[in-house]
């Protein structure tokens, strides 16, 4: 199985109450490939500038990531964004952003990366995303995106959602997509889009699912020790795709749900190391902890048992394959 995903791949500049760095590696797609690489195959796709040396590169192929379809565009720019957080950690203030190379990117990808059997549109101009997804012919397809596309490019953003299998953003996102306060009804607004699965990211409280057949959620690991978030919402869609493209690539409840479990529990361990240099250094995760956190994270009875809830139809929608069909 492999897993081509397109997005920004940056240079960050980030502020927190504990701290200051001036220049990091970053970027939607390469936060999202570190985490994917624990699982599956990974091609990022996305220009670079030639300030994007070989010691970026080594991170990423040090993971095992496949960066022929990184192109460097010789005197370009990287992606540049720069950020601030107050105390509140899952929220962050852009102060810059620089498209760099982005600006006159036009995405041509390999065989290799055109073959994947998954694609994730992380979060970058939503016209690119739909370039990309057009050369691809993954038969799972995941999107994310952020407040500055929805205000700035709404409509090319809801065409590249009509695309995709599943939308992954944050559930404030949904709501401002939607103009649905409520995000039970906004997930819906979205499925009458194209999808058939939303995941709201929620910050360090976790993430929500939400399906034709019915809603689920997980908390998210309590970490004590978090200095910069930056990435957060990246390493969990990774963990999550990842999961799902290195076990079949099926869409069925069970997979999204255990995905869900292993996209928080990535997140989690990726966010206790600061900066992606470091986060690329993680080992693969030890067999006695993967089992403990799979026995707190991915039990059903525990999961419903904990948001005392039980799975629940969403009454009156169609399954999607039936909306194509009446179409
Ligand atoms: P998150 O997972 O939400 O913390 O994403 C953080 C990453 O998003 C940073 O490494 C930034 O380089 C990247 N980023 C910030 N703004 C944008 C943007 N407008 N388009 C694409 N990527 C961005």
């Amino acid at each position: 199985m492999s897993l081509t995903v397109v997005g920004s791949i940056a240079f960050d500049a980030v502020k927190t109450p504990f701290g200051e760095r001036e220049r990091m590696l970053g970027g939607a797609a390469v936060h999202f490939s570190l985490a994917a690489s624990f699982f599956t195959e990974v091609r990022p796709v996305g220009p670079v500038g030639d300030d994007f040396g070989a010691a970026e590169f080594e991170v990423l192929e040090s993971r095992g990531i496949l960066t022929d379809d990184i192109e460097r565009v010789e005197g370009g720019r990287s992606f540049f964004w720069r950020g601030r957080y107050g105390y509140d950690l899952s929220v962050a203030h852009t102060e810059d952003t620089q498209l760099g190379v982005f600006a006159e990117f036009e995405p041509k990808l390999s065989e290799g990366s055109k073959a994947a059997d998954t694609l994730f549109l992380a979060n970058i101009q939503p016209d690119l995303q739909r370039q990309v997804r057009s050369q691809c012919a993954a038969r799972l397809s995941g999107l994310d995106s952020m407040n500055l596309w929805i205000e700035t490019a709404k409509d090319s953003l809801r065409a590249a959602i009509a695309e995709v299998d599943c939308l992954l953003v944050n559930d404030a996102e949904i709501r401002q997509l939607t103009g649905e306060s409520n995000l039970a009804r906004a997930a819906r607004a979205v499925m009458e889009l194209g999808p058939c699965a939303v995941v709201a990211k929620q910050g360090e409280y976790g993430a929500a699912l939400f399906t034709e057949n019915g809603f689920f959620a997980l908390p998210g690991f309590p970490l004590e020790d978090v200095r910069d978030p930056t990435g957060a919402g990246d390493s969990f869609a990774g963990g999550f795709f990842g999961y799902l493209d290195g076990h079949g690539g099926g869409l069925d409840e069970a997979h999204l749900r255990r995905a869900m479990g292993d996209g928080l529990r990535h997140r989690a361990r990726l966010l206790q190391r600061r900066g992606v240099r470091d986060r690329a250094r993680l080992p693969a995760q030890p067999r006695g902890d993967r089992r403990a956190l799979r026995g707190a994270a991915a039990d059903d009875a525990v999961r419903r048992a904990a948001h005392g809830i039980a799975p629940q139809p969403l009454n009156g929608r169609r399954r999607r394959t039936e909306r194509m069909s009446a179409a």
